[in-house]
């Protein structure tokens, strides 16, 4: 029954079989030792996770943990720019390129800063999606060139922050996703005396592919068609204010596994500018939105999780596309935006979680043992297992399944002690686990077993919440890869799902990557009793916001880390997740009052001699301790 572990397994088979060079993108390894590292700069200085976490647990951090690596989103921030830097200078384009980081992919305010910070002398730029995410923006101090783009539906105080922004020097771009905004700028910035910076998001006819695709296209929530371009034109010049459209923008989606797509909305975009600026439009930028995708399952093909392009070939083809056009229509070039958001930090940051306990484990061939006293429909479920086969396994399966039913009913009628049953229940799996091992041999295995097969998948508990940390694996099947980060030299032999602690079946993670296809299982280690860590990658995008509070576990405890000077790992900051009074607090509740409703019920027990006055004392002590607790589970009590 056991399946024997492979004693020649290596850490290498352990890469190959996570998929590890795959989607690590060169950030992620295995060290001689078993366990994953990380190099958060792609170069040979690496941090050994397992140790990592040694020390962030001396300094009473908890799990489920995140880490952050900064460095990674420098790193990133340097080859976005990297990349169009080289297009531009490969194809002598006349203009430049100037990044936008999306702050509504993660508003975090050290990742915001750091990814301003690596782009500064570069041109990097914010766009923000409302009054708060501009806010956000305008505090930062960027090169003087580089671009603030207000996306989004707008209101007079939001039009007016912005155009504060442009008075102080900033270039602040108003994004018109309706014409009648047109009135509405042009109507604050006549009160607020500033002229502003208009850029129009179009409507393309080319959409984008993956889960993302309603982002654009005709029938997108965004953009003006074009009529409605034109009528927008049209209100401008009558306000005598053309000259403020200076920017012409589109984003066809989130993650767009296919560069076709991106080809075919460059080109549609680049021609809507070329032709609105040989028209007289004053314009200065060509926004080509996000949609640069992230390779989570490392297929490097066009599935929703992947991607069937290089970032040098995104840049290659925007550069060169915007070029052409430009050329073919005799106007200058612009200068080149992209608000790339989910390739700029989708791998800076990781959840580390600890697996304590699953859902049934095989049992073991002494539990199967049958006693000489038990109801004969347990003998015979024994001899099944026994006399199980290649040849009769599909027969002696089908029997095992009477045998069940048979069982059921006797202990509804009175007839089987709950250890019968008990032992019964064992027998079928071990019965169902062999059929499924016999079946597998065969070079056809018929959906039957199949199907049985998924149901003997083990179910880890993890504790962490799928809701809280990885919020789009739950809403949108989104993949993302998960790792053990140690014992990785020895072969990993249980299949298994990932489950949280949340009350909600939902709470699962039974999608794993693999190159293929989608895996319903991850291979990982027997628990042996001590603590088992896995981490779940690439989760810096979007999953920090979306998070939400189901059965009130919170935000986790989070530790920044970097490698260096020399090969040094530095844990940079740490900070505290949230406790249960702070989630308590989220819902209305005052937590302290909590407290005093706790306490004026122990008093009345004490009046009504039901507690003593210590036992009351005692009660109301540990309640306001486990205010004070972390949400998720302590199993260090
Ligand atoms: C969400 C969004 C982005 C970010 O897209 P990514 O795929 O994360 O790069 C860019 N622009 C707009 C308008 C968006 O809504």
């Amino acid at each position: 029954m056991e399946v024997v572990p492979d004693v020649s397994f290596t850490v290498r088979d352990a890469v190959r079989l996570y998929g590890i060079d795959n989607w690590g993108a060169g950030y992620f390894d295995v060290n001689e030792q078993g366990r994953l590292t990380i190099r958060p700069n792609r170069d040979d200085r690496a941090v050994d996770l397992y140790g990592l976490l040694a020390r962030l647990r001396k300094r009473k951090m908890r799990f489920p943990m995140l880490l952050r690596f900064p460095q990674i989103l420098t790193n990133r921030v340097n080859e976005l720019f990297d990349a169009f830097e080289k297009s531009i200078a490969e194809y002598s384009y006349g203009n430049r390129y100037l990044g936008v980081f999306p702050i509504k992919v993660n508003q975090k305010k050290e990742v915001v800063d750091e990814l301003v910070a690596a782009g500064r002398d570069r041109g990097m730029g914010l766009e923000a999606g409302s009054k708060a995410e501009l806010a956000v923006a305008l505090s930062h101090k960027l090169s003087p060139d580089a671009l603030i783009i207000c996306n989004g539906y707008k209101d007079a105080p939001y039009v007016r922050m912005a155009l504060r922004g442009v008075e102080m020097g900033k270039r602040v771009f108003l994004i018109v996703e309706k014409p009648q905004e047109i009135e509405l700028i042009l109507r604050v910035s006549k009160e607020v005396g500033v002229q502003p910076l208009i850029g129009m998001r179009i409507r393309l006819h080319a959409r984008g592919s993956g889960k993302w695709e309603k982002s654009g296209g005709q029938a997108s929530k965004f953009g003006l068609t074009t009529q409605e371009v034109l009528e927008a034109i049209e209100l401008l010049k009558r306000g005598d204010a053309l000259n403020s459209f200076r920017l012409v923008h589109f984003h066809v989606g989130s993650q767009i596994p296919e560069i076709k797509r991106i080809k075919a909305a460059v080109k549609e975009g680049a021609r809507v500018y070329a032709k609105l600026r040989a028209a007289g439009a004053p314009l200065e930028v060509l926004d080509v939105g996000g949609g640069l995708g992230v390779d989570y399952d490392g297929s490097k093909t066009t599935y929703e999780a992947s991607m069937n392009y290089t970032l040098q070939e995104y840049a290659n083809d925007v550069v060169y596309i915007v070029r052409e056009i430009c050329g073919a229509e005799g106007v200058p070039e612009p200068s080149i935006a992209s608000e790339s958001g989910r390739a700029l930090v989708a791998y800076h940051a990781m959840l580390v979680c600890e697996v304590r306990g699953q859902n049934a484990t095989p049992a073991e061939a002494a539990d199967l043992m049958v006693p000489q006293d038990v109801h004969d429909v347990l003998r015979e479920m024994k001899d099944i297992l026994e006399g199980m086969t290649r040849k009769n396994h599909r027969e002696y399966y089908h029997d095992a399944l009477e045998k069940r039913e048979e069982l059921y009913g006797l202990f509804d009628l009175g007839y089987l002690s709950l250890r019968e049953r008990a032992l019964g229940e064992r027998l079928y799996d071990a019965i169902a686990r062999t059929a499924v091992r016999f079946a597998k041999e065969d070079r056809f295995v018929p959906e039957e077993f199949e199907d049985l097969e998924k149901k003997l998948i083990t179910k880890y508990i993890a504790n962490f919440s799928v809701f809280q940390s990885i919020p789009d694996s739950w809403a949108l099947d989104q993949l993302f890869p998960v790792v053990p980060i140690h014992r990785l030299g020895d072969e990993p032999t249980v299949p298994a799902t990932l489950c949280d602690v949340t009350c909600d079946s939902d709470g699962e993670v039974d999608r794993f990557v693999d190159l293929r296809d989608v895996k319903d299982h991850l291979d990982l280690h027997v628990q042996d009793g001590k603590p088992y860590y896995v981490a779940i990658l690439m989760i810096g995008a979007y999953q920090d916001v979306l998070g939400d509070y189901h059965n009130l576990f919170g935000i986790v405890d989070e530790a920044h880390v970097a490698v260096g000077p020399g090969k040094a790992v530095r844990i940079l900051a740490t900070q505290p997740g949230d406790r249960a009074r702070d989630v308590i607090r989220l819902f209305s509740y005052e937590p302290d009052d909590l407290a005093k409703a706790v306490e004026a019920q122990a008093r009345a027990a004490v009046r009504e001699k039901k507690l003593t006055k210590a036992q009351a004392q005692s009660i109301v002590d540990e309640y306001k301790e486990a205010l004070d607790a972390y949400t998720y589970l302590d199993f260090s009590q």
